[in-house]
């Protein structure tokens, strides 16, 4: 891996740092952390190999840093990119189209090659981190398995439903936004020539009233990124009260509740059924087209959660356990490489771990305040107001403003 230029900085070879969550934010994390010195392990709850997966990411500078500045894969092996940003009406008509260029991935393309750069043998699948107590010299992790581990510095970056969030941030609840994400993807092959011919190269937006989607090209599963092999993948978002209506809807088809998300396959056929139907009377034909033609689409229930704290001693809480933000700015990946890369400037800087922590703190919580107010006026525009004009330049993606 070559260098990145950073010049000096302090060098933390000989202590032990442990990554709890697996996914982008552990992952960014724990390269950047091996990068200053630092053994490194991460542990991740789920048993099997994580890289099926699905789902599109629009990509932002801080999410594909990692590969721009440190990494020998380039951000072009990882990303399907469009030219434009369109917004189509009921009849298919382009009704404003402007030049902006956006790449994109799928979770489990990016995965596979962070992977890639930190290996597989400091990365410990089946691993669920239950708790944590913190001493003078060390962290100490105790995990569901019976298996303990101490660090000099802990990260957590285990997502929207992490355990430590309670722990770090107590009192910081999830709040349901009041509207799920439909998701899904289909093969561009299997779409009609006229609608190919109409998204293969744009975001395509289509907004009616109370609702919006939004579709784009990511990677096919095994990472094929030629336009005409890759899947169009798409998130719908569609207000359900909260309540008895949205726990019913969250309710698989085994009759398990789920929070936040249920993956393919698991979502009640009728409420598959009532999707596809509202998706032709709303949708432009075209990406009602994308929606009908998904053989198993999934669900994800829209929340907000905002920390008070993200740094306790040596641990520091990063990612959407930190600060989850409804999707409409694209910038949840973005934000957990942002966190990961202060990280490791505020490390580079220090030699106390816990100054360290304490410096980088103030700034992450600030960009996680920032983005979480942005996306809450967007998703309220789009959902509750009928606000969400084609082409308005407030409603462009990312982590830090509209565009940037
Ligand atoms: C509908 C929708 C669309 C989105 N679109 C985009 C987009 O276009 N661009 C974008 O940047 N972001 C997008 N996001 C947000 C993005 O998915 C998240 O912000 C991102 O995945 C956060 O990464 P993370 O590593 O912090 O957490 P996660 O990806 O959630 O990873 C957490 C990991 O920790 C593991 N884990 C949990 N608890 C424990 C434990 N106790 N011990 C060990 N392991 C544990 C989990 O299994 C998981 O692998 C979207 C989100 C939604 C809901």
């Amino acid at each position: 891996v070559p260098d990145n230029g950073i010049g000096m900085r302090h060098d933390w070879t000989g202590h032990h740092a442990l990554v709890i969550g697996g996914s982008i934010g552990g992952l960014t994390a724990a390269l950047l952390l091996r990068r200053l010195g630092f053994d490194v392990s991460v542990f991740e709850r789920t048993p099997t190999s994580l890289d099926g997966r699905g789902g599109g990411i629009v990509l932002q500078p801080d999410t594909l840093r990692w590969f721009t500045e440190c990494s020998n894969q380039h951000p072009e092996q990882v990303s399907t990119s469009t030219h434009h940003v369109q917004y189509l009406d009921s009849e298919n008509r382009v009704i404003h189209r402007e030049s902006v260029p956006w790449s994109y991935t799928s979770w489990g393309t990016f995965y596979r090659a962070l992977l890639a750069d930190f290996g597989t043998a400091d990365y410990h699948l089946g691993e669920y981190a239950a708790g944590f107590d913190e001493n003078a010299d060390g962290v100490e992790v105790r995990f569901a398995s019976g298996r303990r581990e101490r660090g000099e510095l802990v990260v957590f970056a285990d997502g929207i439903g992490s355990p430590s969030r309670r722990r770090i941030s107590p009192g910081t609840e999830l709040e349901y936004a009041g509207y799920v994400g439909w998701r899904g993807t289909v093969p561009e092959s299997e779409v009609s020539a006229e609608t190919f011919e109409l998204l293969h190269d744009s975001i395509s937006y289509s907004v009616a009233p109370h609702t919006h989607i939004i579709v784009y090209p990511i990677p096919s599963p095994e990472g094929g990124l030629a336009v005409g092999e890759r899947l169009l993948n798409y998130v719908w978002y569609r207000n359900v009260p909260d309540g008895h209506a949205l726990d019913e809807l969250m309710t698989d088809t085994r009759g398990f509740v789920s929070k936040v998300s249920l993956p393919p396959g698991q979502v009640q056929r009728r409420y598959v059924e009532e999707m596809r139907s509202a998706a032709n009377e709303l949708l432009a034909p075209a990406v009602a087209e994308v929606v009908l033609r998904t053989e198993q689409p999934y669900l994800q229930a829209v929340y907000d959660a905002c920390v008070h704290r993200m740094a306790l001693g040596r641990v520091a809480l990063i990612g959407d356990a930190a600060s989850a933000a409804r999707p409409h700015a694209a910038a949840g990946t973005a934000k957990a490489a942002a966190n990961a890369w202060a990280l490791f400037d505020a490390l580079a800087e220090s030699g106390d771990i816990a100054e360290a922590l304490a410096k980088w703190e103030p700034g992450q919580l600030e960009l996680g305040q920032r983005l979480l107010r942005r996306v809450k006026e967007m998703g309220t525009r789009s959902q509750v107001d009928c606000t969400w004009t084609p082409g308005d330049p407030d409603l462009r993606f990312g982590l830090y403003g509209p565009g940037w």
